[in-house]
C-alpha cells in the first residue's frame, strides 16, 4: 500500500483525501490542518488521523475537540507521499520539510513550475512522472486544456491553439474574492499565463491564451479555437472527443446551457460535492473552417484535478502504467458520463483488487 498523507485540507486537499481512501493500492496517513475549523471536524468523522500543520496551534484543536495524532513532521515521516494541498505559494515554503524526511511530494498548480522535477497530467504526459521525487500537477485550466489539445495533437497535429479563458472569480467557500459586478480582463495584459502553463505539458506546442474573471463561482468556461494540421470535419472530431474517458461531450438533448445546469446535473446524478471530473464539452458547439476547429468546454475547478492527483502518485511510485492508472482511478471514483440521459458512470468498487500490499 502506498502511504499518502495530506497537507492542507482545503478544496483540493479534502477531495484529494476521499479520493486517495477509494484506492484500493493506497491509504490516507493522515491530514495536516492549520486550525480546527468545520473541515477539521468533516476529516474527524471520516475517520482520518488529524495531524497539526502549524505545532504552536495544537492545543486549539484540544479545545475545539478534535483529536491530533500529531504534529506535521510526523506525519511526513510517515508517509511514502506527501500531497502538498496549500494555497499557492506556501508549497514552496513546504518543500523542504519534504525533503528532509525524503518524501515524495506532489504540489499543486498554483506552485511555480520549477518546485518539481515534472509538470503533469495524465493523459497527455504520465510518463515525465515516472520514479520523480517531486511532481506538480498542474492547474485546474492547464489540466483542461491538456486533456483537449492531447488528442488533438495525437490525431490531427496542431499547428496553434488560441483560448479565451473566462474564469470564476471565487471558489463557492471564497466569499473575499471578487468580482461581485464586474467583467475583469485578467490579466489585462495578452497574452495570459495560461498558455506558458500549458507549454509545461508540451513544449512544443504554440498556444495563445487571454484571460477574463466574472461574478460566477461555479466553473470556467473556455472557448477554443485550434488551428490543426489536418482537414476534419466536426463529426470526426466529436467522435474523437467522445472517446476520451475525461472528456464529457454534452449532447444537445439533455438541454444543458450552461454551467448552473451541469451543477445540477452533477448533484441529481449524485456525485459527491456535485463534482465533475471530466471537461465538459458542448457538443454543438463543435464547429470546423478550414482547419480552424471552434468550441466550448466547462472546467469544474474545484474537482478536476482530483484525479490527476491519483494517477501521479502510481506515476511517481512506478506502480501502474498510465492506461492501468486511468482506468482505476476512473472506475474508483466513477468517472465518466455517457451522452444517455441515464449519464453517469456507475462506481464499481467490487472487482477492484489491490495492486500492492
Ligand atoms: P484552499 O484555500 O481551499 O485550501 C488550502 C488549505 O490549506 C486551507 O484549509 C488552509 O487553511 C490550509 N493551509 C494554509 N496554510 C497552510 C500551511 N502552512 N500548512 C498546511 N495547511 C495550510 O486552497 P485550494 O483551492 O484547495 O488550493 C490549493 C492548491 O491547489 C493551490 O496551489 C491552488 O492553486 C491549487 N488549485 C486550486 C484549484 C481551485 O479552483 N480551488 C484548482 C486547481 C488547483
Amino acid at each position: 500500500m502506498i502511504r499518502v498523507g495530506i497537507n492542507g485540507y482545503g478544496t483540493i486537499g479534502k477531495r484529494v483525501a476521499d479520493a486517495v481512501s477509494l484506492q484500493p493500492d493506497m491509504e490516507v496517513v493522515g491530514v495536516a490542518k492549520t486550525k480546527p475549523n468545520f473541515e477539521a471536524h468533516t476529516a474527524d468523522q471520516r475517520g482520518y488521523e488529524i495531524y497539526a500543520a502549524i505545532p504552536d496551534r495544537a492545543p486549539l484543536f484540544g479545545d475545539a475537540g478534535v483529536e491530533l495524532a500529531g504534529a506535521i513532521d510526523e506525519l511526513v515521516a510517515a508517509a511514502d507521499i506527501m500531497i502538498d494541498c496549500t494555497p499557492s505559494g506556501v508549497g514552496a515554503e513546504n518543500k523542504s520539510l519534504y525533503e528532509s524526511y525524503e518524501t515524495s511530494a506532489i504540489f499543486q498548480g498554483g506552485e511555480d513550475a520549477d518546485i518539481a522535477e515534472a509538470s503533469f497530467n495524465a493523459r497527455a504526459n504520465y510518463d515525465a512522472a515516472r520514479g520523480a521525487d517531486s511532481v506538480r500537477v498542474v492547474s485546474c485550466n492547464t489540466t483542461g486544456l491538456s486533456r483537449i489539445i492531447a488528442p488533438l495533437w495525437e490525431a490531427y497535429g496542431i499547428d496553434q491553439v488560441r483560448t479565451t479563458l473566462v474564469r470564476r472569480g471565487g471558489d463557492p467557500s471564497q466569499n473575499s474574492r471578487g468580482p461581485i459586478n464586474d467583467i475583469l480582463p485578467d490579466p489585462i495584459s495578452i497574452p495570459s499565463h495560461h498558455g506558458p502553463d500549458v507549454k509545461t505539458i508540451f513544449p512544443d506546442l504554440a498556444i495563445d491564451t487571454l484571460g477574463l474573471k466574472v461574478p460566477a463561482t461555479l466553473m470556467h468556461v473556455h472557448a477554443l479555437n485550434v488551428t490543426l494540421k489536418s482537414d476534419v470535419t466536426a463529426a470526426h472530431v466529436r467522435q474523437l472527443l467522445e472517446e476520451e474517458s475525461r472528456i464529457y461531450v454534452i449532447s444537445e438533448g439533455m438541454g444543458i446551457d450552461g454551467a448552473g445546469k451541469l451543477k445540477d446535473f452533477a448533484h441529481d446524478a449524485g456525485r459527491p460535492r456535485g463534482d465533475i471530473w471530466e471537461n465538459c464539452v458542448w457538443g454543438e458547439s463543435i464547429a470546423i473552417s478550414g482547419r480552424d476547429l471552434y468550441l466550448f468546454q466547462a472546467i469544474h475547478q474545484e474537482s478536476d484535478v482530483i484525479p490527476e492527483n491519483i494517477d501521479a502518485i502510481r506515476a511517481m511510485t512506478e506502480s501502474a502504467t498510465a492506461a492501468e492508472s486511468i482506468e482505476l482511478t476512473n472506475r474508483t471514483l466513477g468517472v465518466g458520463i455517457t451522452g444517455s440521459p441515464i449519464g453517469v458512470a456507475e462506481t464499481d468498487h467490487s472487482e477492484v483488487e489491490a495492486t500492492d500490499d
